[in-house]
């Protein structure tokens, strides 16, 4: 199967350039204070990972990429674009090793469930069909997935179930719970149903009441996985639904008073772009004790912060995923990075204001008012009221870009 020598040729990558002890700490920090000129300050310095600044999307973005890209095999690195859940648009880039390391560490987590990459996958996820939709098409289909979005729930029941049916044929779901959660209601009532053998969540924490109504309809187990582009995995639930950190990564837990923990990471593979003490605005909770699983190291109990309320509601009763909206807001900041942080604020079933922070002069703020307010137009057929004000944005831990005010 195509999809199982595209993972095999990455996991033989993986093993054959993987040196535990070269894949030290030490040797990141040394490489990249040498190397990576936003560190080149640190280069005489005692090595410590505390000397090192925790370093977040804003100051990426501010600071520019050039400063934190190596020299070396310039070109070669795999852009990421993060947009998902913070609306602070950026990317990163990581090396070919890294992409293997992120597969093989997948994988292992995968197999804890009984499940490995290259089997046949139903991906619950919002961007990309509208606007990528061809080259997203053809590595569906080389990866062994089948991609679901919101409009395949929009319809009479009967376009729906047409839509839905090529969940019958897949061993398990993965993506987006809001969208999942969908699924589940419009199986509710069905007399057949899919039966997954696993389903994994990501990007949104899934409250316990939906988690049980998936798991009942489908009747599977649910298990949540947390990450970001930027790094990928950064932990993972077990069979006892404690999340494992992902031991690819360096993670740090700072204490945040009555709160939790916020999770700063550092990537210990990537060596294009050493990401280095980088914190996402996330709080967890931590477990007091070990895993009953026999997975050893600490364990969180639950990601804080944020939402899988994230759908605009339209008046005809159409639902879509507010990541479609992301997605050309980031598109439109693909060449110039003048957008900083925006917010999407659905006011009510007319209306829709997306607020936008950056750097913008007169000719930009007509490009984009016209630019976006097009697209969005033709994504939303019409049936909403955009509205696009140019303004600062209150920063808080997380910044979360989706509000629904009604
Ligand atoms: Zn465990």
């Amino acid at each position: 199967m195509i999809s199982n020598l595209f993972y095999k040729k990455y996991f033989d990558y993986y093993r054959i350039k993987s040196n535990v002890s070269e894949r030290s700490l030490q040797r990141l920090l040394k490489y990249t204070a040498e190397n990576i000129d936003y560190y080149r300050y640190l280069e005489n310095d005692t090595l410590s990972i505390s000397k090192f600044p925790v370093v977040n999307k804003e100051i990426y973005r501010k600071t520019g990429l050039d400063s934190f890209v190596t020299k070396e095999n310039k070109n070669k690195g795999i852009v990421r674009r993060t947009s998902g859940s913070t609306g602070s648009p950026t990317k990163i880039y990581i090396d070919k090793f890294t992409l293997a390391s992120q597969l093989f560490h997948r994988n292992k987590f995968f197999n804890l469930h009984d499940l490995s990459l290259g089997m046949s996958e139903a991906r619950f996820w919002s961007r990309g069909k509208s606007i990528f939709y061809g080259t997203n098409n053809i590595k569906n289909i080389l990866l062994n997935r089948k991609l679901i979005n919101d409009l395949d729930f929009f319809g009479s029941e009967s376009q729906c179930y047409k839509n839905l049916y090529t969940l019958f044929n897949v061993i398990y779901f993965y993506g987006y719970p809001s969208l999942i959660l969908k699924a589940a209601n419009f199986f509710e009532n069905e007399k057949s149903r899919p039966c997954p053998k696993k389903i994994i969540t990501t990007a949104e924490v899934l409250t316990s009441h939906d988690k049980n109504h998936i798991e009942n309809v489908f009747n599977c187990p649910v298990i949540q996985e947390y990450g970001c582009s930027e790094v990928d995995i950064i932990a993972f639930q077990c069979k006892c639904n404690s999340y494992h950190l992902n031991p690819r990564l360096y993670i740090e837990l700072e204490e945040v008073s009555g709160s939790g923990h916020e999770i700063i990471v550092t990537d210990l593979d990537n060596y294009y772009m050493p990401i280095i003490r980088y914190k996402m605005g996330d709080i967890v909770k931590l477990n007091d004790t070990q895993c009953s699983c026999g997975i050893p190291g600490r364990t969180i109990s639950s990601i804080c912060g944020r939402t899988s309320d994230r759908f605009i509601v339209l008046r005809d009763g159409s639902e879509i995923h507010v990541s479609a909206i992301s997605s050309i807001i980031n598109a439109s900041n693909k060449y110039d990075s003048k957008i900083s942080k925006f917010r999407i604020d659905h006011i009510n079933l007319d209306l829709i204001d997306i607020k936008i922070e950056g750097n913008f002069n007169h000719e930009n703020k007509l490009y984009l008012n016209k630019e976006l307010i097009s697209k969005l137009n033709h994504l939303l057929n019409d049936k909403i009221t955009i509205t696009i004000t140019f303004s600062e944005i209150d920063n808080s831990i997380k910044h979360n870009y989706f509000k629904k005010l009604f």
